[in-house]
Parts: structure tokens; sequence; C-alpha cells
């Protein structure tokens, strides 16, 4: 069967939010539509009919475009969490379930990513995931609900994913992640090659994302907690307690909170 053609095309929401529209040239699905208005005037601008909705976790800026997209079309398939708090998901998914969105004909996976939110879950198939607030470009989600433990299993499981999958997150913290992933991780060169293409980007007014798993390997902070050498700056930093990649990916998150 030929692979579905279509495009992703970031919508830019508040003040460092995108929410993601899949679409081909008459039908359109969005991620985490925090707000309504955005998405209305891109869909109006290029003709697109909005089919489906897919929702990461529970955060506001997430979902606060629901109910406003539901009374324009009373159709629309809502994808999200078993957390009742979301109010008009209409699908909820969890671990291993299978999204389709028959407008677009495309199928993804959920996979169960907690520890930004414990509801948190991510949309993948074999080029893409959207990973809401869980991974971003160099670095992760603040931890709010969740534990160490299931934060790292969470990002173990985006580190798995084939190489070449292209993550689509939410916001577009990259510099300032990257300020931080300097810091713990200086002699690293492929990040610093990264933070000059980044600054580039941004200083042309383009976006970094979407960025890719292969890339977030060599980079991402986050996902390197079980490097040597950035356990060894965090010890030399005083953080003797340094033993494993949870140990060390929960020094990481505590610093970069405080940043
Ligand atoms: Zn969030």
């Amino acid at each position: 069967m030929p692979k579905t053609q279509y495009n992703i095309t970031a919508i830019p929401a508040f003040t460092d939010n995108y929410i993601w529209c899949i679409h081909n040239q008459t039908h359109a699905a969005v991620v985490d539509p925090g707000d309504a208005l955005p998405v209305m005037e891109f869909l109006n601008n290029n003709k697109l009919i909005l089919t489906d909705i897919l929702i990461t976790h529970h955060h506001h800026d997430h979902t606060g475009g629901i109910s406003t997209l539901l009374d324009n079309n009373a159709e629309l398939t809502v994808f999200g969490p078993q957390n009742e708090r979301i109010k008009g998901i209409t699908q909820r998914v969890a671990e291993n379930d299978v999204v389709t969105i028959d407008s677009l004909g495309i199928a993804y996976s959920v996979l169960s990513v907690p520890g930004h939110t414990l509801d948190h879950i991510a949309f993948s198939n074999d080029t893409e995931v959207f990973c809401g607030d869980t991974l971003f470009s160099a670095g992760c989600g603040r931890m709010f609900e969740g534990t160490p433990e299931m934060f790292v299993h969470s990002l173990d499981k985006l580190a798995n994913l084939p190489e070449e999958t292209k993550v689509f997150c939410t916001h577009e913290y990259t510099l300032a992640n990257l300020a931080f992933a300097k810091h713990v991780d200086a002699s690293n060169n492929d990040l610093h090659e990264y933070a000059n293409w980044a600054e580039r980007q941004r200083e042309e007014g383009l976006i970094t994302l979407p960025s890719d798993i292969k890339t977030q390997k060599l980079i991402n902070p986050f996902l390197r907690a079980n490097d040597p050498k950035i356990q060894s700056f965090l010890q030399a930093s005083g953080n003797l307690s340094i033993q494993d990649s949870v140990s060390c990916f929960a020094s990481l998150r505590a610093l970069k909170d405080n940043f």
C-alpha cells in the first residue's frame, strides 16, 4: 500500500507552545490544542476540515481549546488519556492502543510516558512521535507528578523508537535547554554543533522543531543520564549520590529546575 501523504505544520499558540497540525489537502488533525482560535484560523486559511484531536496530558495549555473546537463540530473524535479531569475526550486510550485518523489514513500507537504528569501519553508511528511535555529538544518536562524512575522509563521508551523518528514536542524551549545542557555536558561536540544550528534558526525567526531521536540521544542530557561524563560532572558539583541513570536523572532535573 502506498504511504499516505501528509504534512505536519506548527501552529504557534500562547508564548511558546506549538499546536501540531497533521493535514493533507482537505482534512486535518491537531495535537494538544491549548487554544482554539489559532487552530480555527489555520483551518480557515488553508480550507481544512478538522476531524480529530490528539491530547497528550491534562495541562490547560494542551487542552484549553477542546470545548470550543467541539462546539464548532460535534463530530470530532478526541483521543486522550484515561483521566476524567480532561473534559471532551471521546476516546480514552492507553499504552499499546492504536489511534486511527481515518480522514488522513494514519495510525499512531499510544505510549504511556508518565513523569511530567501521571496521565501523559505519546502518539507514535514509524516516522514521528508527538510527545507533549515529556521530551523537549535538549531537555524534558518538569517532573510535576511522577518519580525519577517513572520519568527515566518513559524517556527510555522514546529513546528506543527508531533513530530517524521525528520528535514533535509542544514547546520552543530549545535555547534555554541548550544553555543547561552545555553546562552539564560541556565537552559534547555534537551538542555544541546543534546549539550553533539552533541559535541560527532562532535568529532567523525559525523554529527548532521537530528534532529526531538520533539527535536527542546525542545532545539531550536527560537521555544521557547513564553517560559517565555527565555523572562525573554532577559528582564533582557535590552530588555524591549519583550511581545510576535514575539518580543522575533526578539530580539533573533538580538542577535544571533552578538553573
Ligand atoms: Zn504540561
